[in-house]
Formats: C-alpha cells, structure tokens, sequence
C-alpha cells in the first residue's frame, strides 16, 4: 500500500472501531505515517476521538449504523479496537471488497465472543487450555461444575472483558451469586457463560505476536519478549517486559501464539495470553490488535505495540526488539466525577526514566483506567519499582 497525504485523494484512510486509549496510540502511530483517521465510538469526547482527523458517535453493534459509516467515510481498512461490534456485518464489508477488515473478519467475530475462540483453540488447533464448559442458564452452570469442571472454578460471561461479571468460585453454594454476577456484567448476548477450571499458575504472560510482511514480501509471525502481569479482578494493573521463563515454556509459548494467530490470519500485532506453571503453558484468550498489559512497549520497545500494529496493517516491515527492561503501572480515577485535576504529575516525571500517559476520558469513576505510568530500568524490578511509585504519586481529584 503505497502510502499518501491525508485529507487528499492520496490518502490512505483508517476507520477505527473503538476509540479508547489503545485506539488513541494506533491513530498518532498512523497519522506519523501520513494516515488519515476516523475514530469511532459510542460516546463522545473518547481518547482516539481527541486525535483523529474525524471523530464519530454511533452505537456500533447496530449493523446499519457501521454500513452507513463505511458508505460515508470510504476507509481503505477497518480497525476494531473494541469487541463489541456487529461482526456480521465487518463480514459482509470483507466480502464485498468494501475495505480491508484488520486483522480478519473471521478473527474479529472469533474474539467477540469466549466461546468463538475457545473452541478453536482447544478444539480445532488442539492447543492447552482449561477445562471449561458453556452454561446458558444456572442449572447448566451448575451441572458443568459437579459433572467435570470442579472447584474452584471461573465464571465469565461469554461476551466481556476487563474482568466484567467474571468470578472465582469455591464452593457449589457460590454459583448463584456468580451466575447473576454474570448476567449484570456481560454484553450483548446475557445470560451465557464460560466455567472454567482454575489453573493454579507460576504467572501469565502476554506474547504480543506480529503477522507483518517480512523481506521475501510474504506474511511472517514475529515475537515481542514475553509481558509479566498482575491482573486484580481480572483487570490489569501492572505489567513488566521481559517476564523470564524457561527456554522450554518460551518456546512453548511462541508455538501456541503462532498457531492461534497464524489460523486467524491477516495483518497486524495480537495479545496472546497465556498462563505458564513451570514448563507447562495454557492459552486463555486472544485480541486482535494491541493489548492493554502492553502498554508497557511505550517505554521498552523501539517500536511500541501500537506502532507495530500500525506498520504491519499498512504492509510495512517491523522489529520486534526489546530496547531496555521496563514497567507499567494503572493510574485508576479513584473517583465518581466528570473532568478531573491531576495532581502531582510533575513529581512522577521527576523519577529517572519514567514516562506517563493521561487518556484524556471525559469521566471518570472508581476503577476506570484514565492513565498509566512507565518505566525503564538497569532490572525489570528497578523498573516495576519506578513505575509503581509513578502512578501513585499522581492523584487524581473532581475539579
Ligand atoms: P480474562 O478476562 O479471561 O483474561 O481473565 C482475566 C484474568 O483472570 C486472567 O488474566 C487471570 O488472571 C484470571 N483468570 C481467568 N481465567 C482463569 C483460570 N481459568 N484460572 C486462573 N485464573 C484465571
């Protein structure tokens, strides 16, 4: 793809699905590139909305509402940053020649949905996982959990993410308060779930995968070193790069990412995550585009995640090395509250190399990620010290 001058007819024009932070990253990794960029989200005011060329509001599970933008904006590719999308139709825009769909259709509507990818992965490829079952009602739940799943087990709503509606359960009189906790917490499609087996984990990993197009001009699968993390209710809160592993699990780790990306096909970076015991690996999930544990490639990585993304979905070479050891830390809002101040900013810059982002959401509450502290170090300790101290150092307050 030979790229252009936006706002001519030489662009090369983006359509993003999804304008959150992640989102925000891809579209300057784009617009320094020369793209044009339209954001989409279902709120005004979103992070990536505040940097693209054209910002739109629109409900995006609403199939019409996607066609009529597509009609509109003419995008040469379509990036869903989200999963929550009318998938069907991204299908129907893929088979019509209508755009480009990043990374495939078929990946986007796999990865909507636990159940989508699960099966490929466990079923079709083979590959390690949990054990795990689907549930569509409390009864099915509980019948999964006594005929094979066992205790403790997980429950996830099917359609969610970021640890929304999922629980851990113990013992059989949990289940009801997980089977209703679920319902509340899922998108789209209530009332189904995925139980699965506890996996009683050393740590997790995610393995950011690359499919960009390599030397001989065909499509090649490159690694990022592995990202340690800690997730807190199944939401992310600090991650580091490199996780040290076995050279038996690394190279496990790396046959299971490729498998899954290499089947889902396309271009662009994916998160892999994956649960490591020893020598053992599990794959748990996929997204088809950057990661939020990898944000912590901002500081780490000579190209960051968002970068890498933008580079492979327009054609272009990619180096996956690592630059220096680092670490990322959440900045939550701590507070129900529309615009907020940011204390003490300067005092977390002042720490040797440490970096932030502020995402800029127009509200904020408790546990929503409104920015994230970086750094680099001699060690990743060094680093997870720094960054920690970082984000704690800025104290948002309603304005
Ligand atoms: P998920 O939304 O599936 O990525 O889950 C969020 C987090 O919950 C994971 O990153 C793990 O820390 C934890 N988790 C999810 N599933 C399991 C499992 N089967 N066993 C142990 N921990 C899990």
């Amino acid at each position: 793809m030979n790229l252009g001058t936006p706002l001519s007819p030489a662009a090369v024009r983006v359509l993003l699905l999804g304008s959150g932070e992640l989102g925000k990253e891809v579209v300057i990794a784009l617009q320094r590139l020369g793209c044009e960029t339209i954001a989409a989200d279902r709120y005004p005011g979103a992070p990536a909305h505040q940097v693209a060329h054209r910002a739109l509001v629109l409900d995006m599970t609403d199939p019409s509402a996607i066609r009529a933008l597509m009609e509109k904006e003419r995008p040469h590719l379509v990036v869903p940053e989200i999963e929550a999308i009318a998938t069907e139709e991204l299908e129907r825009i893929e088979a019509d020649g209508l755009a480009e769909v990043i990374p495939t259709a078929r990946a986007a509507r796999l990865t909507m949905n636990r159940e989508g990818i699960r099966r490929l992965a466990a079923e079709t490829l083979g590959l390690p996982t949990s054990p795990y079952a689907f549930a569509s009602s409390l009864e099915e739940l509980r019948a999964a959990t006594s005929e094979g799943i066992g205790f403790p087990c997980v429950v996830k709503p099917v359609m969610s993410s970021s640890g929304k509606g999922q629980s851990v359960v113990r013992t059989p009189d949990e289940l009801e308060a997980a089977w209703d906790y679920a319902a509340k917490g899922g998108r789209v499609d209530q009332g189904r779930v995925i139980v699965e087996g506890f996996v009683d984990f050393d740590y997790e990993i995610t393995l950011l995968t690359v499919r960009a197009k390599g030397a001989s001009g065909g499509i090649e699968t490159r690694f990022c070193e592995p990202i340690g993390h800690i997730q807190v209710r199944g939401d992310y809160v600090e991650s580091w790069q490199p996780q040290e592993m076995s050279p038996t699990a690394l190279a496990e780790a790396r046959r299971i990412a490729g498998s899954v990306v290499d089947n889902l096909g396309g271009r662009g970076l994916f998160g892999v995550e994956l649960f490591v015991k020893g020598d053992r690996v599990w794959f748990s999930e996929v997204s088809p585009r950057p990661h939020d544990t990898g944000l912590v490639t901002l500081g780490t990585q000579r190209l960051s995640e968002f970068e890498l993304h933008a580079r492979a979905i327009l054609g272009l070479p990619v180096d996956t090395a690592l630059r220096r050891p680092g670490a990322s830390a959440v900045i939550y809002g701590g507070v129900e509250a529309g615009a907020l101040v940011f204390e003490g900013v300067d005092q977390a810059l002042a720490l040797p190399e440490t970096d932030l982002r502020l995402f800029g959401k127009p509200e904020s509450f408790a546990r929503r990620r409104m920015g994230v502290a970086f750094s680099t170090g001699e060690t990743v300790d060094s680093a997870r010290e720094r960054a920690k101290s970082a984000a704690a150092k800025v104290r948002p307050r309603p304005l």
